[in-house]
């Protein structure tokens, strides 16, 4: 077990769990320091905040941010952000709200397919939270039409089925600036996902500012780590972790803090931030 899990899901987006379960749940496991990283939304922070002080954990703001490179799904993990910052919140708005279209429109190619569901009931699953194509899993499962989370990516949703239907396209360098300029830093989350051609990508991610690259994601092995230390080194890139929990019962999903992160790597991840002068999480004026 880790002390420490960069990489979080709670029902602020499409975990399952509330920030103060998440909070609660990490303690428990022997976490220490740790960041909830919500799709496209701050909104799960505050109660986070309170639990984690409460319980005598180190949290640091974090998020992730969905963007598109060519054909690729890239994902941003943003830590120590401004989460008070307007064009911060403002650019998060105008990315859930491209993602509200497309619901609509995976519930159309789903009833095509012969797996009609209601579109109100996929709003009313994810409720306040950040929809997602998980929200619509659930609404799958309980309409009868799949008994998991993981059966639905496999025949609709996942990346290249009938039923993916992108969001609205968002340049990397773009949301890599928007973090940039709000008090924040940029990990690329577990780069395996970009495709075959992971390790060139992340060297353009990299030109255009990423500061870290995700080194331990919740299953990589040894090869993996090693892999993408190479990558982080060859790029000047700081190594994150995360087990990337949504609690939403997947065969790979990995608990809160079951991750190969060694401690002296949580460390130094947590002193880069550090030195970046970034929020960790420690109240600097108090
Ligand atoms: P979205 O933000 O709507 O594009 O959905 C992305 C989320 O769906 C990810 O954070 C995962 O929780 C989940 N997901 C994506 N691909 C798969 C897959 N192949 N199998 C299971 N879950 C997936
Ligand atoms: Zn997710
Ligand atoms: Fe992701
Ligand atoms: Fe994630």
């Amino acid at each position: 077990m880790a002390i420490g899990d960069f990489h979080l899901h709670s029902i602020a987006s499409d975990g399952m769990q509330s920030p103060t379960w998440i909070m609660e749940k990490a303690a428990a496991k022997g976490v220490r320091t740790l960041a909830l990283t919500d799709h496209d939304t701050t909104a799960g922070l505050a109660e986070a905040r309170a639990a984690a002080a409460r319980l005598g954990l180190r949290l640091i703001p974090g998020l992730e941010l969905s963007t598109d490179h060519g054909k690729a799904d890239v994902h941003l993990l943003a830590f120590g952000i401004d989460v008070q910052a307007r064009p911060l919140q403002e650019f998060l708005s105008t990315m859930r709200e491209g993602r509200i279209g497309r619901v609509g429109e995976i519930v159309r190619i789903l009833a095509e397919e012969g797996a009609p569901i209601e579109l109100a009931r996929v709003f009313q699953i994810a409720g306040d939270a950040t929809v997602g194509r998980p929200h619509v899993a659930r609404a799958l499962m309980e309409r009868g039409h799949v008994t998991t989370v993981q059966e639905a990516f496999d025949r609709w949703l996942g990346n290249g089925k009938a039923a993916d239907v992108p969001r609205p396209k968002q340049a990397p360098a773009e949301a890599i600036k928007t973090v940039h300029d709000n008090g924040g830093l940029v990990f690329i989350a577990h780069a395996i996902f970009i495709g075959d051609d992971y390790p060139e990508v992340v060297g353009q991610l990299a030109g255009w500012g990423a500061d870290g690259i995700e080194t331990y994601y919740k299953h990589y092995d040894d090869e993996q780590v090693r892999s993408h230390q190479q990558l982080a080194d060859r790029y000047g890139l700081a190594a994150s972790g995360g087990s990337d929990y949504h609690g939403l019962g997947n065969p790979d999903d990995r608990e809160i803090g079951d991750i190969p992160f060694p401690d002296e790597r949580v460390a130094a991840f947590v002193s880069y931030l550090e030195r970046a002068g970034v929020d960790t999480g420690v109240r600097r004026d108090s």
